[in-house]
């Protein structure tokens, strides 16, 4: 209870930055950010840099591997890596999700960076996730409306949103999209969330009168959504996507109502580190003002982001035209009945970063039976581990019929979409 009284006060607080207009001066965000500077003191990573440089903004650029390098000392709870790691890989492994160190939830992320992040999450930041996520993107209505959520694994980030107002039901993508079909024509959902390749799939099932949903609402997370697939999904179900940007860095930007991602300039700060001469590309880099168990300050993410100007919603927050570098691709391979199994991207993506943490890139590609494999790592055992984790995890499906080949690392070309996962038999 204490919790969802804590996600009407975040809310309510929300709603109050909003109508008022105070999320949108300079004052609120430097009210933010003094309040976070004062929190981050608690880090010892962060005390050493303020020690040092002054101020937030004179910290050197971070990234993935030196996020994680420096993991024990960066985090205000008091959790090593090493704790982490396990709770979060336990919770993996045995599926009973339970990826809690007291009230700190431990998450698992891929990404586009190619190595294994671990991210910490206190209830408070879980509670006001939540209301960013019912303010900006499912919006409020008092009317009790039935959510269907697809992820990978249940996770208290998102079972947590249950109540007299929302009914989250989580449909697993770790199991056949078959076995989902009863359960979702039943629930019959008004809004649908999902990553583009779920979406794809129950396109094609509802052209196939499979699927009989019609949801009011259908929300993209976690990949890129290409044009064509939106044009498709649309199409087929007359109802426009709303996109969310979100890792577990954090919920970075939502679209408006002009189809436009725009970031959290509110609580973000964004710094545009750019990667071509003419300034038209660029990776975003991090700082979130709200996130204090495990702070997060000038982290650039790998995405490769090109700029909307002047979106006609009027938001003055950085607009997105197009992110590129989520694009993996879906696998489709027949089981022993001979049935067709899909697999998702995340899921032969998490399954090869999840072998080993010395895997610091890999590369999955499938052709005729025979995904070739390609592992950056010190460790002369990871192409194993990662392959052998490969092989149990299509056992699983009740897949056999295919082969797992080590290509050297070197070879590996990520392309303009960088691509991790790609099917070349479609
Ligand atoms: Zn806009």
């Amino acid at each position: 209870m204490l919790f969802k009284l804590k996600i009407v006060y975040y809310l309510l607080t929300i709603k109050f930055l909003n109508i008022s207009g105070v999320n949108k001066t300079e004052f609120h965000k430097s009210l933010l950010k003094r309040k976070f500077v004062k929190k981050i003191r608690a880090s010892r990573y962060y005390m050493n840099l303020l020690d040092k440089h002054g101020s937030i903004e004179k910290f050197p650029l971070t990234n993935k591997n030196i996020f994680m390098e420096n993991f024990d000392l960066i985090n205000t709870a008091g959790i090593s890596i090493g704790q982490a790691s396990e709770t979060a890989e336990k919770a993996e492994k045995s599926r009973n999700f339970s990826n809690m160190i007291g009230d700190i939830s431990v998450g698992l992320s891929t990404g586009t960076s190619g190595k294994r992040g671990i991210f910490l999450i206190s209830e408070n930041e879980r509670a006001r996730w939540v209301a960013y996520i019912l303010d900006r993107v499912i919006g409020f209505s008092f009317r009790r409306r039935k959510l269907a959520f697809f992820l990978r694994a249940d996770n208290k980030l998102y079972q947590s949103v249950k109540s007299n107002i929302l009914d989250f039901q989580f449909f697993d993508i770790h199991l056949s999209i078959d076995e989902h079909v009863t359960k979702i024509n039943e629930l019959n959902p008004d809004i649908l969330i999902a990553q583009p390749s779920v979406l794809s799939v129950i396109t094609k099932l509802k052209n196939q009168s499979k699927i009989t949903i019609q949801p009011k609402q259908i929300i993209s997370v976690a990949e890129v959504l290409t044009q064509e697939d939106r044009k498709h999904i649309e199409n087929t179900f007359q109802v426009k996507i709303s996109e969310v940007y979100q890792c577990t860095e954090g919920f970075l930007a939502a679209s408006c109502k002009e189809g436009t991602l725009h970031f959290n300039e509110d609580y973000l700060i964004i710094e545009k580190k750019y990667i071509n001469a003419e300034k038209t590309k660029f990776h975003p880099v991090i700082t979130d003002l709200l996130r204090k168990t495990q702070p997060i300050i000038r982290y650039e993410l790998n995405d490769i982001i090109s700029e909307k100007k002047n979106c006609a919603c009027g938001n003055t927050h950085i607009g997105i035209q197009q992110i590129e570098g989520r694009s993996d691709d879906i696998i489709i391979m027949k089981n022993t009945k001979g049935e067709k199994i899909t697999i998702f991207p995340d899921i032969i993506r998490r399954t090869v970063v999840l072998s080993d943490s010395n895997i610091d890139d890999y590369k999955v590609t499938y052709k005729s039976f025979t995904f070739h494999l390609a592992i950056k790592s010190q460790n002369k055992t990871s192409f194993s581990k990662a392959q052998n984790a490969l092989i149990k995890k299509l056992n699983t499906y009740d897949i056999y019929d295919f082969e797992i080949i080590q290509i050297p690392y070197k070879t590996i070309d990520l392309g303009i979409k960088r691509r991790r996962v790609e099917n070349l038999n479609k």
